[in-house]
């Protein structure tokens, strides 16, 4: 018998009683329950006898689709993982994660078959297959692996899902996730914000990210709702879609949201279906969060990471507000303090424990142990907690700026320059200065002129003088992952090779 936890058998419970129910609108197509799990079967079996089966690790560039859905459960049925890789990454990148995900398989959408025949082509000589995915393709024909891999039915600590990290800080790390980490990361939610089989969720994420999966959709999958895939987010479709198909539910990073509020739809379109809207992989500025308001969108901000499957705080009221909330269920939390776990109040980096915490990046022990210390996930990140619980997200560690004797979160400073309404975009990082050892600058979008002594004036009152910007770049965006966070470092090393040129 398959693990207790195994998320193959999801769909087969949703099918056995509601087949007709849809599970996915995908481009003005529906997949049933009963369709998915029945294609998600046959495509399992086919994997197995091609041997691609457990222990199998299968790789696709594709943009978010049903077809990887199928996948998604073909794969948990089979006992093999999914490695989801971007089709933004350029072929030596998409060489180095394939070097490191080693795939038996590889399925790659027509649009990115050239991106990745230039991967396998600079891999020189591999095992990996190769083959299209959609309707005629992997169904129709799975090729041989050249290895034949196990049989045998999915345990719970099997992998089942490799997700390559956002690469904000280092080189992206291949994170595994068993299926007991998404059901006990499901489970938490279902506690803490869940769906019901009514819900229609709203997907503008990509698959290749955690939050391609594990924040909505398969807590939607899982109870039966449905989930409105976006291939990939446009902000007016996604504001169009909402108002057609009356989105309950939604995610999206601040960037998501910020885009929906600047589309010139914003305001006409009827957005009071949403009940749930969750902010994830930064913090949303609250002038963007009052402008969703008015319009009847009450986000809910959250916190995570991709190696704590990711979900870790939520806010649940307006106590919880200007913070990220508190730890959601089946989450332990503890402060990592002068090299002390401390349990109580105080500011620290964060540490996570929990089942649904990952139990290690890919073939990597030496990464796996560097992340951890005794048995809590490091963060990396530097967060204040209060009496009752609630974390403050401060700023990455390593973002921190020591600027003479002082140091300065770039959190903060990017969130005061926001509430600026000339300010459509804003970055914070510290350079290298003679003077102070590091000096602060910002890149700053406009949306109108504003000129630096008005932006003073600003910050005057909103931050010590010590956390102004001692240098502006007016840019005309903001280089970001596809998770939405500022490349800070891309702007550092840009900003001192142009200093160093001049
Ligand atoms: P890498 O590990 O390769 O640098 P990454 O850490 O960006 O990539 P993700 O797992 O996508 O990879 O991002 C998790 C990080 O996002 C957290 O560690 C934290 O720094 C940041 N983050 C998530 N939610 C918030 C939030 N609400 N506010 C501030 N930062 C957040």
């Amino acid at each position: 018998t398959p693990g207790a936890l195994t998320v193959g058998r999801w769909p087969a419970d949703r099918a056995a009683t509601d087949p007709a129910r849809p599970a996915i609108l995908d481009r003005g197509v529906t997949v049933s329950y009963g369709e998915l799990e029945a294609r998600a079967t046959a495509l399992a079996h086919a994997l197995g006898e091609a041997g691609h089966g457990r222990g199998a690790r299968i790789a696709t560039v594709t943009g978010s689709t049903a077809d990887q859905v199928v996948l998604f459960f073909a794969c948990a049925k089979a006992g093999a993982m999914l490695v989801p890789l971007s089709w933004r990454l350029t072929a030596g990148e998409l060489a180095a994660q394939l070097t490191i995900a080693d795939p038996s398989l590889l399925l790659v959408e027509d649009d990115h078959l050239p991106v990745a025949e230039a991967a396998l082509a600079r891999l020189g000589e591999h095992r990996i297959r190769t083959t299209t995915l959609g309707a005629s393709g992997v169904e129709a024909q799975v090729p041989d692996a050249s290895a034949h891999l196990g049989h045998g039915v999915p345990a719970d600590d099997d992998g089942l899902l490799m997700l390559f990290t956002s690469g904000t800080t280092s080189a992206p790390k291949a994170v595994v996730l068993s299926h007991a980490n998404c059901a006990w990361n499901n489970l938490a939610l279902s506690r803490a914000t869940p769906l019901t089989p009514d819900d229609v969720v709203l997907q503008v994420l990509p698959q290749h990210h955690v939050a391609g999966w594990n924040i909505q959709p398969l807590l939607a999958w899982w109870v039966g709702a449905r989930v409105v895939l976006e291939r990939t987010f446009d902000a007016g479709r996604a504001l169009a879609l909402i108002e057609r198909h009356r989105v309950t539910a939604t995610m999206g990073v601040p960037t998501t949201y910020r885009a929906l509020i600047q589309h010139p739809d914003f305001v006409a379109r009827d957005l009071t279906s949403i009940r749930t809207a969750i902010v994830g992989g930064g913090m949303l500025d609250p002038r963007a969060a009052e402008q969703l308001s008015q319009q009847g969108v009450h986000v809910q901000q959250g916190y995570g990471l991709t190696e704590a499957a990711p979900n870790v705080t939520i806010c649940r009221d307006e106590s919880d507000a200007g913070t990220v909330g508190r730890a959601y269920p089946h989450v332990d939390l503890a402060l990592l303090i002068d090299g002390r776990v401390e349990h109580g109040p105080g500011t620290g980096e964060l540490l996570v424990r929990g089942p649904a915490v990952f139990q290690g990046y890919f073939r990597d022990p030496d990464a796996t142990a560097a992340t951890h210390h005794g048995p809590w996930l490091r963060t990396g990140d530097l967060v204040a907690r209060d009496a009752a619980g609630r974390i403050r997200i401060v700023d990455r560690v390593k973002d921190i700026v020591r600027s003479g004797s002082e140091s300065i979160a770039p959190i903060e400073v990017e969130m005061a320059l926001l509430e600026h309404p000339g300010v459509a975009d804003a970055a914070v990082a510290g350079v290298p200065s003679d003077r102070w050892g590091e000096e602060l600058v910002a890149w700053l979008v406009l949306a109108e002129p504003v000129d630096e002594a008005a932006l003073a004036e600003h910050l005057d009152g909103r931050l010590a003088d010590f956390k102004h910007p001692k240098q502006y770049v007016v840019v005309e965006d903001i280089p970001r992952t596809t998770s939405g966070k500022p490349l800070r470092r891309a702007l550092t090393a840009a900003y001192t090779q142009e200093r160093a040129d001049a």
